[in-house]
């Protein structure tokens, strides 16, 4: 596809750290600007009662008559406004001369924030006032007429990316919040990336985009789901974890390349990563093995990748479930910088150090160590103590040294060493995960490590029947920088199969899953897929703390929309027709009585 290069310079200006100021940005969206060519720039001022926008006003407009619509960002003495839209600032001169006195009245009695209409002329700015921080510092707008469109309230917090404001202040002003240059940058950015991968995948690769339903039903094993009342007694939906079944059927039903930018939905705690509702980049392809879905994966970010960032170099690194852990200390290993783990048991076989010798008289007992690159230079006495502690606080955890490692790594940076290059995003598949793992409540019981319709991997089948704990399968994870931001496999499309896992491994009700398991049997092609999480891929690529900060309307921490203040009470008699009633705790009765 092309690329339009305005956005590629978009890009390039946007991704640099603009939170303390708005100027570069600015700066760069005038340098895009100017190298845009007008065939393939988007047209921003089409159906609307403006000629052009604020930000993209150069001395090449000079003598043009023109009509901008935006919000006032400041005022100087009664003599300029800076009007702001999403492109960017422009000065306007504020009238002084008498005949234009009602001009001079709107401009001068707005409040910031209110959104105006002005007209005038494109002048230069007189010499020595140039800005040259400002991408429109050459010019300025002579006004003529002006418009009130809307006059602005006293504000909870100012417009400004550098003004510090707590996130519950931002979500519950989300609308104001999104006016900030972050955030319309990030989902601007979001909105291209999402382009350019429908781009990819329907145009050069022949996928389709199929919307599959959000009121399903219960899906054994994996998260916790949503469930939506129905009017028909004690029947509910459940809003889907994820289009697994569906994408898997509609390859059964022959459309043998689907994708979808799909909303799934888990009831999990939230953590900083996660949120109760959340986009995948949902994959599926008939006909397929383990490398062409990572092909497929690889290609895909790499025609997406913003043009500003080094490009995606492919194919990524890959490595194994237990090397990852043995070297890594985790399933997602953060690979821009080394410290390994490494076993240094034959160096202490013959020690006579107590706590080493217990180690290593255990079954499987091993002594491992991490390097910490000049860690005698940058670690302070206080650090040290810090990672024992560590080290004890999560003693017997088997992630400890992963975690560990991560933990120095965090120390050193603290101290200076520059350990995680911020530009670098270093991605690396993880394969050869076992297929189950023992349950959580229960160890003696097996659970999916991925979900229960992976496939064995082809050299481990034989153990489904006598060492199940054991089976490899052709599941796969990618990982960027420590994050996972995709997973998937290459599923069962044998019935039988598929029932014995789910009846005999799982000891899963297969009624429930009866639809799936009859489509198996009439002719399912062999298929497999992945899912990328949209939120956290972009998150990553904008550098942003928090998925929230990509997406425009997220919940807070707790699972809240802070700014509708959903989840919220419905009536008893709302409840009567789905035969609902709430049995409300001691405690919250208590509460709702005061
Ligand atoms: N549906 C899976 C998930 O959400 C991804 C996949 O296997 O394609 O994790």
């Amino acid at each position: 596809m092309y690329f339009p290069s305005w956005l590629s310079q978009l890009y390039k200006g946007l991704s640099r750290p603009i939170r303390r100021t708005t100027q570069p940005i600015w700066g760069s969206l005038y340098r895009s600007l100017v190298q845009s060519s007008q065939r393939t720039n988007p047209e921003f001022n089409s159906f609307a009662v403006r000629t052009n926008t604020c930000g993209e006003l150069r001395s090449s407009h000079l003598g043009q008559e023109v009509t901008l619509c935006g919000w006032i960002q400041y005022r100087r003495q009664n003599t300029f406004l800076v009007l702001r839209d999403f492109h960017g600032l422009v000065q306007v001169v504020i009238p002084q001369d008498e005949s234009a006195a009602s001009v001079k009245k709107i401009l001068c009695e707005a409040p910031v924030e209110s959104v105006v209409r002005v007209s005038g002329t494109v002048t230069s700015r007189p010499a020595g006032q140039e800005n040259p921080k400002m991408p429109t510092g050459k010019i300025e707008i002579k006004v003529k007429t002006a418009e009130l469109l809307n006059a602005c309230k006293k504000l909870p917090f100012e417009i400004k990316d550098f003004m510090k404001k707590t996130e519950a202040l931002r979500l519950q002003y989300r609308y104001l919040d999104l006016r900030s240059f972050q955030m319309q940058y990030n989902l601007r950015l979001r909105s291209q990336m999402v382009m350019k991968m429908r781009e990819y995948l329907c145009n050069l690769h022949g996928f389709v985009d199929i919307e599959t339903p959000t009121l399903f039903k219960r899906t054994p094993g994996g998260a916790k789901e949503f469930l939506v009342p129905s009017r028909e007694p004690g029947k509910f939906y459940s809003l889907p974890q994820s289009p697994q079944q569906f994408k898997q059927l509609l390859m059964v039903g022959g459309l043998d390349r689907y994708f979808q930018v799909a909303r799934c939905y888990r009831d999990e705690g939230s953590r900083p990563d996660r949120q109760p509702e959340f986009t995948q980049i949902d994959i599926e392809m008939s006909f397929v093995d383990q490398t062409g879905i990572q092909s497929l994966i690889e290609g895909l970010l790499q025609y997406s990748w913003p043009n500003d960032k080094d490009p995606v170099v492919v194919p990524f690194p890959t490595v194994t479930f237990t090397e990852a852990l043995a070297t890594y200390g985790t399933d997602k290993p953060d690979t821009r910088f080394g410290m390994k783990i490494i076993d240094i048991s034959d160096v202490f076989r013959n020690t006579e150090i107590g706590f080493l010798q217990d180690a290593l008289s255990k079954p499987h007992g091993t002594v491992k160590a991490i390097c910490i690159p000049e860690g005698a230079k940058y670690l302070k006495r206080k650090d040290i103590e810090s990672i024992r502690k560590f080290a004890a606080d999560h003693f017997n955890q088997c992630s400890l040294l992963g975690k560990l490692r991560l933990e120095c790594a965090d120390l050193l940076e603290t101290r200076g060493m520059v350990l995680r290059d911020p530009t670098l995003f270093s991605f690396l598949w993880v394969v050869d995960f076992p297929l189950f793992l023992p349950k959580e409540e229960n160890p003696r019981e097996l659970e999916s490590a991925h979900h229960p319709f992976t496939a064995p991997h082809p050299s481990d089948i034989h153990l489904l029947y006598t060492e199940p704990k054991k089976a490899r399968s052709q599941h796969y994870d990618l990982v960027l920088n420590g994050n996972e931001i995709g997973g998937g496999s290459i599923r069962i499309h044998n019935a039988e199969l598929q029932r014995y896992i789910l009846a005999t491994l799982l000891k899963e009700d297969v009624k429930i899953l009866s639809h799936l398991l009859q489509a198996l049997d009439y002719g399912a092609p062999p298929h497999g897929g992945i899912a990328l999480g949209l939120d956290r891929l972009i998150c990553l690529v904008t550098g942003s703390p928090s998925i929230r900060d990509v997406i425009a309307f997220p919940k807070s921490f707790r699972g809240h929309d802070l700014m509708s203040n959903a989840p919220d009470s419905i009536p008893p008699e709302e409840l009567k027709p789905y035969h609902i009633r709430v049995s409300w705790p001691t405690d919250s009765k208590a509460e709702r009585a005061h």
